[in-house]
């Protein structure tokens, strides 16, 4: 269907692991609690990856396992037990409590599946105990975030199925804009994961869902096996993206096309204004994308289609050919895309392109910035709001940034 072949790599990776989605899911499901299970390192990557927010009562910490875990002496299951039980007994407002697995409690092969079953026998119905895992064995960054969600599947009621689902973690403002436009095509629409673990949408066969995240491979493929139908759409990113994402859900639900067309005209009108102002700054610069969270491909069909910039390689640490079908025919042609990392060679690529822009990790931005090349920290793409049309202009903004400032300070040196 489309002709772009990737480039297939597996190699040394620069990548997060998948506990970083414990930073944006902890602020969207007010009611939950994320306790990782596993080392100060994994502790480490959570509160730096957090930042300031360890300073304010957080929900998410880590049970670290100490040698006399490793090293048998003591029983991890009771030691968990009364972790859980210390925390909950403080915290009476967690609903929802994750044990999240990492690459320690895995190798030690703590059953942390059997001890959420076990937790939420003795806590439910207070508090529902799930598990998944983030760890960098079996998960890359927003990854972690699929596991979540794909645990939490089961546990969705089956009696009164919403109709629209978006699924996928939105910005509490991005959610209020796309419940509203889909509230003006008269679609009721329900949002997955929920503010609050008690608001847990309904899913059954009369459930079509709309993806808001290309990463979400393993919910999907849940929600289908309940008889949820997927609607296949580009991601709502800039003005094309999101009528896309929207147009899928008024086809399905037969929304007439004039109406479709008054209620999504202002905010298209508004997109494309915004989008004006970027267009003359990054139309025609050369951008490599390292590969990252897996929003790459949708974001660089928005950086050619709508902003002008011509794509020299396209990374995704995961390439899901059916969730991008109405991406991939969307880029240009003869673009390389690469799926995986072998980092020391997709570097080698990269600096003989000399591109205007790399879309990179925090790990390899400065390193690339001192010889000279300018980079956007990809993390930023994640923990902004940049779906739909009100925020189509700041996304633009977050790829001109790095390009004003280089040209500033080239202005001041002169
Ligand atoms: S889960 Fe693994 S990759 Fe992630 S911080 Fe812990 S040890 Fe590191």
């Amino acid at each position: 269907m489309n002709r772009v072949i990737p480039l297939r790599e597996r190699g040394q990776r620069e990548v997060f692991c998948g506990l970083t989605g414990i930073v944006w899911l902890h602020r969207k499901v007010q009611d939950a609690f994320f306790l990782v299970v596993g080392s100060r390192t994994c502790a480490h990557l959570v509160q730096s990856a957090a930042g300031v927010m360890i300073f304010a009562e957080p929900r998410f910490a880590t049970a670290i396992i100490d040698e006399r875990d490793l090293a048998g002496l003591a029983d991890c299951h009771d030691e968990l037990d009364r972790v859980v039980a210390r925390l909950l007994a403080r915290r009476p407002e967690i609903r929802t409590l994750f044990l999240v697995g990492s690459c320690p409690s895995e190798v030690i092969k703590l059953d942390l599946a059997r001890a959420a079953q076990r937790l939420d026998g003795v806590h439910a119905p207070q508090v529902r105990v799930l598990n998944y895992s983030g760890s960098g064995i079996e998960t890359t960054f927003t990854q972690g975030e699929d596991a979540c969600l794909a645990a939490w599947v089961p546990r969705l009621p089956r009696e009164g199925a919403a109709p629209l689902l978006v699924v996928g973690s939105l910005p509490d403002v991005v959610e209020d804009q796309f419940a509203r436009l889909f509230g003006a095509l008269g679609i009721p629409v329900r949002f997955f994961p929920p503010r609050r673990s008690t608001e847990l949408p309904a899913v059954g066969p009369g459930t079509r869902f709309l993806l808001a995240q290309p990463f979400l491979a393993e919910t999907a493929r849940l929600l289908e096996e309940r008889g949820a139908v997927h609607l296949a759409a580009p991601f709502p990113f800039g003005e094309e993206g999101t009528t896309g994402w929207l147009r899928a859900a008024a086809a399905a639900f037969e929304i007439p096309p004039a109406l479709f067309d008054a209620v999504t005209r202002p905010g298209r009108e508004r997109a494309r204004t915004a989008l004006a102002a970027h267009h003359a700054r990054l139309a025609g610069k050369r951008v490599f994308l390292f590969p990252d969270s897996q929003l790459e491909v949708p974001l660089a069909r928005f950086l050619a289609r709508e902003l002008g910039m011509q794509l020299v390689e396209v990374g995704t640490p995961y390439l899901h050919r059916a969730h991008l079908a109405h991406e991939l025919p969307l880029l240009p042609e003869g673009v390389t895309l690469s799926e995986g990392q072998d980092v020391e060679r997709q570097l080698d690529r990269c600096r003989a392109a000399r591109p205007d822009l790399v879309v990179c990790g925090l790990g390899l931005a400065n390193t690339l910035e001192a010889e000279g090349l300018t980079t956007k920290w990809s993390i930023e793409l994640v923990f902004s709001p940049v779906h739909g049309y009100e925020q189509a202009g700041d996304l633009a903004e977050l790829f001109a940034r790095p390009l004003v400032r280089k040209e500033k300070l080239a202005n001041a040196a002169a």
